[in-house]
Order: C-alpha cells, then sequence, then structure tokens
C-alpha cells in the first residue's frame, strides 16, 4: 500500500527559523526606531519628531516585534494543522481505496485469489513462452454435511483452515491460490515440473487437508482434486479449468479423497453423468420413477401385512433402473424430497383403498429425516393425499439418524404422536444401535438380509440376539431378505413379527399389488 511522504519539518530546523525571524524583526524594528525612521522622513522631507525617550523605542521595538510574530506564529500553526488533516484523510482515502481492490481481488472469507482474478492471473501465465501451467480443482467432500451438522460457522473455519493448507503446501511453488466459490478452490502453478512431482504435490494438498482442523478436532475434512496442464491439456484457461473439473469429477465418482490427471475419456463420462441428471429431474417432474411395492408378511401366519415403497425409474429408453443408481445421486443434487414428494402423491392415490390393516412403510433419507419440517411436511402431504397417518411407516437406517440425534429424536417422537410408524432400517450394518434404539421413538427394527446365512449355520446367535433385544424393548422385529422356506420356518421358530423377501415377493408396479391383496386372506400363507 502506498502512502504520500509528510513534508517534513525537523523541530530543531523550525525553531531556528523562528528564531531567525524574531531576531530579523527585532533588529529591524531597533534599526527603524533608533535610525531609519528618521532618516526616511529626512528624506522623504517630512516633519520628524525625533523627541523620544529611549525606554518608548524600546517598548515600541519590543511591541511591534511581538505583534509581527504573533502575525506570523498564528497562520503557521493553523497551516500546519490543515496539512496534518488533509494528509490523514488522503492517507485514509489510500488505505480504503487499497482494501476495496483487495476486495475485488481477493475472497473475503479466506483471503485467496477469487475466480475473476484467478482467470486474469491463469491467462497470463499460460501466455509465458516454454514454461507448463498446471491448473488444480479442489473441491471439497461433503462439505454440506459440515455445514449441516457443524453449523455455518464451522463450515468457514473449515473453508479457511483449507486456504492455510493450500498456502502452506504451495509456498515453494510459483502459484496463484483461489477459491472459487462455496467449497471449491483452484490453484496454478507455473514452472518445468514432471508429472510426478505434480502428484506429490496433489499427495501432499490431500495429505494436509485431511490432517483435520486444529480449531474443531474430530471433524474429518477431506477433498477430492482434479489437475490438467498446459498444453498438452490445452492452452485456454477456460479449457484447463473445464478439464481439471472433469478430472476431479471422475474423483468424486470413483470414491472421492483421490486425485487424477485429466484424460480425454472423462469429457464423455461427464456428459453422460450431465445428461443423466438432467433426466433424473424430467424424471421427478414427469413422474417417471414410480411406487412398487414389496409385500412385508406377519409371521407366524405369513399372512400379507403391508407393503414398502420401493422406488423405480421406468426410463423410456434404459428400461427400469434400480434405486441405487439414482437414489444417491437424488440425494447429491437436493431432489431426494421432491421425489419422495411425488411418489408418495402416487402412492396415497393408489393405496387409499386398501384395507386399512395394511401398512405402507416408506424410505426416509438422513437429509430430510433431519430437517425440523419433516414431520410436518409429511403429515400435510398425507392429509392432502386422503390417505390415514396410522397405515404409514417411516423406515430409516442407523447411519441417518445418528448424523443428526438431536433432530432426529425430536422428529421422531412427532411422528409417534402423528401416529406414524417409525422402522429402523437395515439394523446391523451401521454404527452400534443399542443405545440409539433405547434413546429414541422406534417401533420396529427391521434386521438386515446380510445377517441371514443362507446355511443357516452362523446367523442364530446374532438374530436370536437382536430378536431378544428387540422383545425386552417392546419392539417388533421384520427380518429382510428372505429368500427360502427354511428360513421363514427358523424365523417363526424365534418368534420373529415380520418378513420381506423374494419367498413373498419382489417389489412389483401397483396392478399386480391390487390383485395380490385381493388373493390373500383366500388363499392363507402368501408366496412369491
Ligand atoms: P432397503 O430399504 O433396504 O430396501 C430393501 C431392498 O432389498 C430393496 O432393494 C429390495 O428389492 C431388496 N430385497 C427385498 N427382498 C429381497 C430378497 O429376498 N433378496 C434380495 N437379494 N434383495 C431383496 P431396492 O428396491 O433395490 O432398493 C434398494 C435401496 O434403495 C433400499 O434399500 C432403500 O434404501 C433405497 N430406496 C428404494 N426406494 C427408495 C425411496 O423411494 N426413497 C429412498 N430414500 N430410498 C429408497
Ligand atoms: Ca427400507
Ligand atoms: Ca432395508
Amino acid at each position: 500500500m502506498s502512502v504520500i511522504p509528510t513534508p517534513h519539518l525537523e523541530r530543531s530546523n523550525l525553531y531556528a527559523l523562528l528564531a531567525f525571524y524574531l531576531l530579523s524583526i527585532f533588529f529591524l524594528a531597533v534599526a527603524w526606531e533608533f535610525k531609519l525612521e528618521a532618516t526616511v522622513m529626512w528624506v522623504l522631507n517630512l516633519p520628524y519628531d525625533g523627541d523620544f525617550e529611549t525606554s518608548e523605542r524600546w517598548r515600541f521595538v519590543l511591541t511591534s516585534t511581538g505583534f509581527a510574530v504573533f502575525a506570523m506564529v498564528m497562520p503557521f500553526v493553523l497551516l500546519k494543522r490543515l496539512i496534518a488533516r488533509l494528509h490523514l484523510s488522503y492517507n485514509n482515502l489510500v488505505q480504503a481505496q487499497a482494501y476495496s481492490d483487495s476486495l475485488a481481488r481477493h475472497d473475503p472469507l479466506s483471503g485467496l485469489l477469487n475466480r475473476r482474478v484467478f482467470h486474469e492471473q491463469l491467462a497470463g501465465r499460460l501466455e509465458q513462452p516454454g514454461k507448463e501451467t498446471a491448473v488444480f480443482l479442489i473441491d471439497l467432500d461433503r462439505f454440506k454435511v459440515i455445514n449441516d451438522t457443524y453449523g455455518h460457522a464451522a463450515g468457514d473455519s473449515a473453508i479457511c483452515a483449507v486456504a492455510d493448507c493450500l498456502r502452506e503446501v504451495t509456498s515453494g511453488w510459483h502459484a496463484a491460490v483461489a477459491r472459487l466459490g462455496g467449497d471449491e478452490f483452484a490453484l496454478a502453478v507455473t514452472g518445468n515440473f514432471s508429472r510426478h512431482e505434480l502428484a506429490t504435490l496433489a499427495e501432499n494438498i490431500l495429505a494436509k487437508i485431511a490432517s483435520g482442523i486444529t480449531e474443531l478436532p474430530g471433524l474429518a475434512l477431506g477433498a477430492t482434486l482434479g489437475i490438467a496442464v498446459s498444453p498438452q491439456d490445452g492452452t485456454a484457461a477456460e479449457t484447463l479449468l473445464q478439464r481439471a473439473d472433469g478430472a476431479m469429477y471422475r474423483g468424486k465418482k470413483s470414491g472421492r479423497a483421490v486425485f487424477h490427471f485429466y484424460e480425454a475419456s472423462f469429457e464423455e463420462a461427464q456428459r453422460e453423468q450431465m445428461r443423466f441428471e438432467q433426466e433424473l429431474r424430467q424424471a421427478i417432474e414427469k413422474q417417471q420413477i414410480q411406487p412398487f411395492y414389496q409385500p412385508i408378511v406377519s409371521l407366524p401366519d405369513q399372512r400379507l401385512a403391508g407393503f414398502e415403497l420401493l422406488a423405480r425409474w421406468i426410463h423410456p429408453e434404459r428400461g427400469i433402473i434400480m434405486p441405487q443408481d439414482f437414489i444417491p445421486l437424488t440425494e447429491e443434487l437436493g431432489l431426494i424430497k421432491p421425489l419422495t414428494e411425488s411418489l408418495l402423491i402416487q402412492a396415497f392415490a393408489q393405496a387409499r383403498e386398501w384395507p386399512r390393516a395394511l401398512t405402507l412403510a416408506i424410505n426416509v433419507t438422513s437429509s430430510m429425516i433431519e430437517s425440523s419440517e419433516f414431520p410436518q411436511w409429511l403429515e400435510q402431504i398425507t392429509r392432502q393425499g386422503n390417505f390415514p397417518l396410522a397405515q404409514l411407516e417411516v423406515e430409516v437406517t442407523e447411519n441417518a439418524l445418528i448424523a443428526n440425534m438431536g433432530s432426529a429424536r425430536m422428529n421422531l417422537e412427532r411422528l409417534r404422536e402423528m401416529g406414524v410408524g417409525v422402522a429402523l432400517d437395515d439394523f446391523g450394518t451401521g454404527y452400534s444401535g443399542l443405545y440409539h434404539l433405547t434413546q429414541l421413538a422406534i417401533d420396529k427394527i427391521k434386521i438386515d438380509r446380510s445377517f441371514f446365512d443362507t446355511s443357516l449355520k452362523n446367523q442364530s446367535d446374532m438374530v436370536k440376539a437382536v430378536l431378544a433385544l428387540g422383545k425386552s424393548l417392546h419392539m417388533q422385529i421384520t427380518a429382510e431378505g428372505v429368500e427360502h422356506e427354511q428360513l421363514a420356518e427358523w424365523l417363526v421358530k424365534h418368534e420373529c413379527d415380520f418378513a420381506q423377501g423374494y419367498l413373498f415377493g419382489r417389489a412389483l408396479p401397483v396392478a399386480q399389488i391390487t390383485a395380490l391383496i385381493g388373493a390373500d386372506g383366500v388363499n392363507g400363507p402368501l408366496r412369491a
């Protein structure tokens, strides 16, 4: 920052100047009073009365010297003050200008370069002849979860910590480091380097970020990184950024916390992914994603007790797409709520007329169960769909519950008040659930199908323990993935309450379900 230099007048110089001035006036007055006045009057031929006392002359000398000094010093002091003030305002102005320049160039939170300036600098670097420039694009993993779970202040700390990591790791490089927005960072390094050196830099960045934030111990940070290098991957700033983004995107798809160099094949995959996202949005709007229903039977009679709603995307070209191929993406794109809403609207219209004894179980993800608006939203949409709340059951996994225990607990209480059942889904696959079971308003446990060994030899102890636990907590137990008669018999013998699996039926569209409901009770135990 440049500040104008103060016109500097040394104090001793000032006093010397004043003394000189004072003495000049004094001698001038002495000369005038004792000598010059009479001479001037004589020269001008004017009458002059020289009959003064010496003391009078001296008094006149002193008075005139005093007035002269006063007349000079006062404006001098005032002028000096004025200059000092002007100087201060000017400096403030320069500082404000420098600050606003800095704001226009830097991201205010992290202090790194902003997107625009990064672009400019990258373009400048690309014009340097005979040098390579590598663009690194760094995106934090699951940053939204940090923000949602720990609050925005923690999110901001995480951003600043990552900025510090990047500054530190790149200190030996000729690097421009920027925050492009949100949780996305970029850096450009210029020079002559090997691919191995760039890979080491990328590894260092990821390791540094993963080592966490000291202010927030326990908060796991991770990032995924993509690299594009000029001139081989492109010579324009826009192209390089886009290609680094493609490489980063590949990392996100392949499990995160990794880095990738750009490869031409990524672009096609990324385009494909974007097409898929676009189609997913449209599919939700057009209700191409439809509810299928898998039967759940009560034990020991094996009669129909209800259905679990499982989503199926009826794609006009690709056929039926299974939920694991679109639910995670739907969640990532923030579309899970509109999707669930669309599924529920369709399901309520279809299931409204089912016998009152049949429950409809729906799957709810962590982002939904965490939201304080969830119970009210569910109540409203169920009422609009004219479906009895008491027939509804919400399935939620352990992991979804522990992500935000406080709000989950309140929401489950509210669901219980509304008369909506709550089932703990995929029990045994998540974190240890015992504590949560005793703390939360859960009515049912669904034991994950991975617990049922087809040979029936190894499952017994674990499943028996869960069954005993459920009984002691007055919860009902559903066994998932029952494919064989022997398992059904084993479950009956061990007093499991409900069963679900291919033995009784796969998830089916509404037309087949209606037929099944009509037939049940007439033919006894349900079989696929
Ligand atoms: P989930 O909630 O555990 O659902 C049970 C999954 O097990 C279903 O897979 C079902 O088809 C499958 N299954 C049922 N019986 C058997 C069996 O006997 N053997 C075998 N091998 N598999 C069986 P699906 O329909 O592919 O759904 C997978 C997961 O996708 C579901 O797991 C659920 O977590 C999620 N999902 C499905 N529909 C929705 C939805 O509408 N919303 C949300 N948020 N998640 C959904
Ligand atoms: Ca489920
Ligand atoms: Ca399950």
